[in-house]
């Protein structure tokens, strides 16, 4: 029985309050913005949300003018080496989705032009999936060790989405992976590298990827409800 036409839907506010509730210190719920309209975002701000992840340049640049730095704002979309301006650095207080050499260097000289050293977190396509972005798990290594020479960025860790799967269950393993790979670097101890963040699941599978350690999970239709 279908009761979604006579059920309210919960609000922003109530879903922020459920999804704070459940989460233990030390875990951060990002609300993962994307099509939101910036008063969505406020409203997300306004129930608790200190966190917010933008898949589109344009759509946080509207969404920051209204909400400003009320909260920290994470870039996790694809990036491409000309979307890097100065503009989209002077809004973000980290990049999630780096995933080579090529978009970190861009990301660090644009960043020495303003005088920012920016905090990124390596993307894993932990699935091994040709349509997604990411490094795969054997060559995170290199790539920290890589980013980590160049003066204006900050690698603070991992950041995966895995396949998307019908039963979130079945995501465990590629969470698995990611945190083995953080734990991995982590212990190297490598110099200006700061192995902090593990940010992985969505509204269907944050569950099982707190399990699996993470400690940043991002929610967009758990907070803002099915997007058209
Ligand atoms: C859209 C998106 C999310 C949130 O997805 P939901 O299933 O709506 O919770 C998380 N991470 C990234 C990178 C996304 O693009």
């Amino acid at each position: 029985m279908d009761y979604n036409h006579v059920m309210p839907r919960s609000s922003i506010r109530e879903n922020v309050a459920r999804l704070l509730a459940e989460l233990q210190d030390g875990v951060e719920l990002m609300a993962a913005a994307k099509t939101r309209t910036p008063e969505e975002v406020l409203e997300a701000v306004q129930a608790g949300i200190k966190l917010i992840g933008e898949n589109y340049v344009r759509e946080a640049k509207e969404a920051y003018a209204l909400v400003g730095k009320s909260a920290e704002w994470h870039f996790i979309g694809t990036l491409r080496k000309h979307s890097v301006r100065r503009s989209m650095l002077e809004i973000f207080d980290m990049i999630e989705s780096v995933d080579s050499l090529e978009i970190a260097g861009e990301i660090d000289r644009k960043c020495a032009q303003i005088g920012k050293t920016m905090p990124i977190l390596i993307e894993v396509n932990s699935g091994r999936e040709p349509q997604k972005s990411g490094v795969h798990p054997e060559g995170v290594e290199q790539l920290v060790r890589e980013t980590s020479g160049l003066d204006n960025i900050k690698v603070m860790g991992l950041m995966t989405m895995g396949p998307f799967l019908a039963d979130p269950e079945d995501s465990r393993p590629y969470f698995g992976d990611t945190r083995k790979v953080f734990e991995e670097v982590k212990s190297l101890a490598l110099p200006h590298v700061d192995m902090r963040y593990l940010s992985m699941g969505m509204t269907d599978s944050y569950r099982v990827a707190l399990k699996e350690g993470a400690n940043i999970i991002r929610i967009g239709t758990g907070i803002f409800g099915e997007r058209d």
